[in-house]
């Protein structure tokens, strides 16, 4: 069976019917046991154990906390219902100091990457639900066919354009992009990509193009980045990945050509890895993708077998 990959399963029901009813949404956001998760700068609300850096917990702000931090309405965005709870999200980003009153006390604001795989993994997932719709309104402030402004509707799951003559609809966006371990019997391939500036190795991957099946991203990332020619292409399964704004779609593909012409604009390395060395990846002092990442489990579920 196939498990669930960090950053989803947040648990939420996202009560999409109801976003539109602003009475219903306003009534969520009084109720006194609302959280409302404040996002600032691309940075998530957290605390940790007394004194520590570690056992990072999602923290919550009430709504007069969220309606004194913010310039007239907060501009609240529902995530959905939990156990009887409403969650929504609360961008911060104006604020010059998130240290200040009345957030004095709530927590720190961290990367959710720094803490994400230490965390609650239904947590984990809400936030990154949080952080992406973030990221989306931030980046679209304006209408993308005629270039007027455009407001926030729906409980912050649509943008709609200001200008009466426009008035286009736009949805929050994920961008598709696929990432792949590609084997031949026991070996695998695994790279190092310029944008990590540690010696880290980790599977294959790029972004969906127009015009193209998954599967056909695969074969053309693989041959782009590292020469080598695909098969038999098979899904593995998919992670969220608000990093900006991307969702990860997971495959094994079998190679069926092994010789490696490396991408340098992309790659520093590329090579192919044998099982054992994988497996004792500490005593060969390689280190290899997050523990939290899709490319972790594409790497590990090959390795025992779990395909
Ligand atoms: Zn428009």
């Amino acid at each position: 069976m196939i498990q669930t990959n960090f950053y989803s399963g947040a648990g939420v029901d996202r009560a999409g019917p109801l976003r539109p009813d602003s009475a219903w949404v306003l009534g969520r956001a009084m109720s006194p046991d609302a959280r409302i998760l404040p996002v600032w700068r691309n940075k998530c609300l957290v605390t940790f154990a007394d004194g520590s850096q570690e056992e990072p917990r999602m923290a919550s702000i009430s709504a007069e906390d969220a309606a004194a931090l913010s310039n007239g309405e907060p501009d609240l965005i529902l995530l959905g219902e939990r156990d009887g709870i409403s969650y929504f999200v609360l961008d911060l980003s104006h604020l010059e100091d998130p240290s200040t009153s009345p957030l004095l006390g709530h927590g720190s604001f961290v990367g959710l990457r720094d803490v994400g795989g230490m965390m609650d993994r239904a947590d984990g997932a809400l936030l990154a639900y949080a952080k992406g719709l973030v990221h989306w309104h931030e980046r679209h402030p304006f209408c993308s066919r005629c270039g007027s402004l455009s407001a926030s509707k729906d409980a912050g799951h649509v943008r709609v354009c200001i200008n009466p003559d426009c008035n286009t609809s736009h949805f929050p966006r994920t961008d598709p992009a696929v990432i792949m371990l590609v084997h031949m019997g026991d070996r695998c391939v695994l790279a190092h990509n310029r944008r990590n500036p540690q010696k880290m190795y980790s599977t294959l991957a790029g972004f969906v193009e127009p015009g193209e099946s998954l599967e056909e991203a695969v074969a053309r990332e693989v041959e782009e980045e590292v020469g080598i020619t695909v098969g038999n292409v098979r899904y593995h399964s998919s992670q969220p990945w608000p990093f900006p704004g991307n969702i990860m779609l997971g495959f094994h593909a079998e190679a069926v050509s092994t010789g490696i012409v490396v991408q340098e604009s992309e790659l520093v390395e590329a090579r192919w890895f044998e099982k054992d060395e994988i497996l004792n990846a500490d005593t060969h002092g390689l280190r290899l993708s997050r523990p939290e990442s899709i490319s972790r489990r594409l790497i590990d579920d090959w390795m025992f077998d779990r395909v």
